[in-house]
This record gives C-alpha cells, structure tokens and sequence, in this order.
C-alpha cells in the first residue's frame, strides 16, 4: 500500500494519523519500509538520505552492527523481567564516568519521564515550588513544561497545550535564552524557585547555540539564589562529544536528563545528578519515582553498545563536525539564510542573523523553509520537517551522502 492510502487509513484509527505531531507531514507522511546505515526507503519506493534520524537518537544510523547484534543478544535471553539486570550497572557506569556532574543515575523510558522526574525531585530536594525555563525550550509532553515549548508545539503554533491546569504551570516561570540579566532578575525576585532547566544548545527551535559565557553565567546565578541547575542533555548528551555540553562546556549541574542516543534507537531516558539530590529518589528517599519499563534491558544493551562504539571510535565526532562544516561552506556561498552548526547538528534558518532566542527564531521565513523542505526531499535527503527543528548527521553518513546533501543545498535554498 502506499504512503497516501496509509495515511488515509490512519487518520480514521489515530488522532491526525500519527504516533506524535511533528511526523503529520502535509499532504501526508512518507511511510517507511526499512532503513539502514543513513538511508531509509520508503513504502513508495523512495531512498532518502536521512539528516532527522529518529529526532537524534541514531549517531550511529540506522541498525548498526554492533547495536543489532547487542539487541539481537539480549532478545535471545528476554526482554523484560522486572528485577534488575547487570546491564544496568554497565551504562551506569558509563554515564556516570563521562559526566563529573553525575554521582548517580535513574533509568526511565523517555527523556519526558525523565524531565519530569528531574523537576519533581528538585522541588523535594529544595522545598520550593517553582521552575524556571527558557522560552522555547522543550523538555518533553509533560504539563509542567508545556508552556512556550519549542518541537511540534512551535511548529503547530500552539505552544500552551488544552488540558493544562493554569494553576499548574503558574509555577513555571520563563526567560530568554541567552540573557543572564534576565534569569538573575527573576531569581532576585522569586525565591520559590527549584530549579532552572535549560537544553545547554537549543535544540528544539535549533540549534541556537550558547553565547560566549551564558552557561557559565546560569550556573553562578543559579548557585547563588540555591536554585538547582537541570541541564536537559536529551539531545546533547553524547551527540556534541562523550560527557555531552556540561563537558563541552566546562558547566557541572546538579541533575541532568538524558534519552535518545543513550538508548542506541531503542526507548529510553535517565536523570542523574549530584549523589546527595539522588538520594532522595524512592526507595532510598521520598520522592516517588516508578515505571514498569524502566531499565528495559533491550534498550540498555543498544544503549552501551552504542555509547561504547563512541568511546572506542572518538574520530567520529571530529569527521561529524568536519561534515557539517562542509555542507555549511557550500550554505554560506549560497548567499541566503543563516547555516548554524554544532558537531553534527545542523540547521538552515531563513533569516538574516544566526538566532540567539526563541522570539528571534520566530522570525524565520517558514514558507521558504518549507519550499526548501520540500526541494530538499525531492532531491533525496530526508530533514526533519520543520523550521524548528534541528538535523542531524551520524556516523554511517558516507562521502557521498555528505556531497549528496551539499549539492542538495545548494541547488535547493533557493526553491
Ligand atoms: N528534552 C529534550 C531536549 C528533547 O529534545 C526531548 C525530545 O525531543 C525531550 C526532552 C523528550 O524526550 P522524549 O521524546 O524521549 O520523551
């Protein structure tokens, strides 16, 4: 069947025919049939060079070798017990090696569970109810962080969800990215506040990238009004190097969030942070936290497999950065928009200035985003179907996917 019979099937089965908002791609989502290394062929035949790669998780691409063959060994022995496993302890460790912030960590099974649990335990820890966020940010599709998100609810321009109790996310406060004076204003003033959570890089209307000095600005103000610093790592966390932006950055928080490539492609989510915060995680403490897939042993075989193909092939990140570089040489040339990158994420912003925050990114002009979308798809390269959200590159990204999408660019920024 094709990709328009599916979708209109879907629609009468899922609300707008999709699992999540940002895949209800206009007129219809292209459906796939498999994917491997950097292509995904579709049911209609298609083979696209993939730049979204499951919104990030797959650094590696799609079913790589030593993460299938991880999978493939866990599957033989079961995937589910509900008691714990060794694997647990092995990415663990491994977390809480490459990340000095990170005494200890919490598995859960998507980074919303994550960041969910990140801002309930800050709150028990410090006794203080609000939170803090920067506009744009998004931190998942839990109620505390629905306000001015960045992800399918900037694209769908419905940035505060119906359902949410006002009550609710009066306390969550916001700021703009890249503005310390405005996040020591707010904490001069209120102090009810637990806990100030940021993507280090925005990554969801992104990337918007740090000014020179921010993130270590957040941590001294945050330290200085006792507010705990959550760095939400979910797309960061081993995608701009190993130990993520607070190594790549110098920046220790009190908790971090992690998902998607911790997990290899499978589902998966984790916050962690200083021991003494940690501690009070149930059951050795009293902030309550549970979930029956938690530590699913599929998705931490993938995950360490994959985590330690990164440790032990390093040259990936310089080779990923080295690429993006070059399709955004090729970008520049063009003459139109701004190319921005960080290793292997990658953005083209249809506005004259790199953006440095959420009201400056929503300057952009969409309709000539979507015109390169579109131009873009039709030359084989699959990007994530917003001008709001970042793409990616991974490691199974040959030579010539990389001329591929570097011709694409530049036949297609101006569609
Ligand atoms: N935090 C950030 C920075 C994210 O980008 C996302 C998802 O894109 C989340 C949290 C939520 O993760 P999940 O989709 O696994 O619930």
């Amino acid at each position: 069947m094709k990709s328009s019979d599916l979708f209109a099937r879907a629609k009468a089965l899922m609300p707008g025919g999709v699992s999540s908002p940002v895949r209800a791609i206009k007129p219809y989502p292209f459906y796939v049939e498999r994917a491997a290394g950097s292509h995904l062929t579709t049911v209609d035949g298609a083979d696209l060079i993939d730049c979204c790669l499951g919104y990030g998780p797959l650094i590696l691409g799609h079913a790589h070798p030593d993460v299938r063959e991880a999978i493939e060994r866990q599957l033989e022995k079961g995937w589910l017990y509900g008691t714990p496993t060794p694997l647990e302890l092995d990415l663990a460790g491994m977390i809480t090696g490459d990340h000095p912030g990170v005494d200890m960590v919490r598995f859960v099974s998507s980074g919303s569970e994550a960041t969910m649990a990140a801002i309930r335990l800050a709150r028990g820890y410090t006794g203080k109810q609000d939170i803090v966020k920067v506009e744009g940010g998004f931190h998942g599709a839990h109620d505390a962080v629905l306000v001015k998100a960045g992800s399918g609810a900037t694209t769908l321009g419905v940035p505060d969800s119906a359902g949410v109790l006002a009550d609710l996310v009066a306390h969550t406060r916001q700021v703009p990215y890249n503005d310390p004076e405005a996040l020591e204003t707010l904490l001069a003033e209120n102090d009810d506040v637990a806990a100030f959570i940021l993507e280090p890089i925005m990554g969801n209307i992104g990337p918007i990238l740090p000014d020179d000095g921010y993130l270590a600005d957040v941590r001294e103000i945050t330290a200085a009004h006792d507010v705990l610093l959550i760095l939400d790592e979910v797309i960061t966390g081993y995608r701009v190097g190993i130990g993520g932006a607070e190594v790549l950055y110098g920046i220790k928080p009190d908790l971090a969030t992690f998902g998607k490539i911790i997990g290899g492609g499978l589902p998966i989510g984790a916050f962690g942070g200083r021991r003494e915060i940690m501690e009070l995680v149930a059951p050795a403490g009293p902030v309550y936290q549970a979930g029956t897939f938690s530590g699913n042993p599929a998705s931490l075989a993938a995950g360490y497999a994959a985590l330690r193909y990164l440790h032990e092939h390093p040259e990936v990140y310089r080779r990923l950065d080295e690429a993006t570089r070059a399709i955004g040489e090729v970008a520049a040339d063009a003459g139109r928009g701004t190319f921005v990158r960080m290793g292997s994420l990658f953005k083209h912003f249809f506005r004259s200035e790199p953006p440095r925050d959420y009201r400056e990114v929503k300057e952009c002009d969409t309709e000539a985003f979507s015109r390169f979308w579109k131009a873009m798809l039709e030359a084989g390269v699959f990007l994530p179907p917003s001008q709001f959200e970042t793409n990616f590159l991974s490691a199974a990204h040959t030579e010539s996917d990389i001329n591929q999408i570097t011709d694409a660019y530049g036949s297609c920024l101006f569609a």
